[in-house]
């Protein structure tokens, strides 16, 4: 049930942020809210019940961008930010990839996915486990506009699951910079820290700063 009726939101002030994820509306927010000011970020789903559309893009940055279209089309907004994200691992010549979500076949069933990752990489020897979480970041406009961030968080693959924070892949993917930790493992801000998503935010809001005030909102 929508908890904002769009009509009492400012077209001009308001950028809807194309996720179910709270989380993610937390970060967001965090990053790209200094170099935008005076914008409200607005979760899809206050705004109402909507279907989410078909990704179908080739890339992350396609499917981020189908679904912060989605959203100016669902709510009559003028500016939506969405993300999409996912592993690549370098041994499976990049899968899951842009299938991370439903890549044992049930969208979301993470106990599946990490099972089938560790299968999938029980011979890999350890010099060739290496992976990255990958994330595409778009603000899009009502005119058809749109700019773009990316960013990876670079680690390995491990061989059995550890920890029990954060989602997805997790508690199999042990990041660079947190040498002998799973990803599971990290408190929410020691992820948010080095996270893809955090990396393509930063690019992000690097070029709406590049970009000058104003034309963003
Ligand atoms: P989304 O685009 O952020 O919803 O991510 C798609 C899928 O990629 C998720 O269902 C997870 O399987 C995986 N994924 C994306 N980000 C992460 C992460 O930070 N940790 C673990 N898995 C992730």
């Amino acid at each position: 049930m929508a908890r904002i009726d769009i009509a009492s939101c400012d077209p001009a002030r308001t950028v809807v942020v194309a996720t179910g994820n709270a989380h993610k509306l937390v970060e967001i927010q965090a990053i790209l809210g200094p170099v935008m000011d005076g914008m409200d970020f607005v979760a899809l789903g206050d705004l109402g019940d909507f279907e989410d559309p078909v990704e179908d893009g080739d890339t992350f940055a396609a499917n981020a961008l189908i679904k912060a279209r989605a959203a100016l089309a669902e709510t009559g907004l003028e500016l939506a930010v969405a993300d999409d994200s996912g592993l690549v691992v370098d041994a499976l010549d990049g899968e899951p990839g842009i299938y991370s979500a439903r890549w044992a076949g049930v969208h979301g069933d993470d106990a599946a996915n990490n099972e089938k990752l560790m299968a999938r990489m029980a011979d890999v020897p350890d010099e060739q486990r290496t992976a990255r979480f990958h994330s595409a970041v778009v603000l899009a406009r009502a005119d058809g506009s749109s700019v773009g961030g990316e960013g990876d968080c670079e680690g390995r693959i491990g061989h059995t699951p550890r920890g029990t924070n954060g989602f997805g892949y997790d508690p199999l993917f042990l990041p660079d910079d947190t040498p002998g930790k799973t990803m599971a493992e990290l408190e929410p801000e020691e992820k948010n820290a080095i996270s893809h998503r955090f990396h393509a935010l930063a690019d992000l809001s690097a070029k709406i700063v590049g970009m000058g005030a104003g034309e963003c909102g």
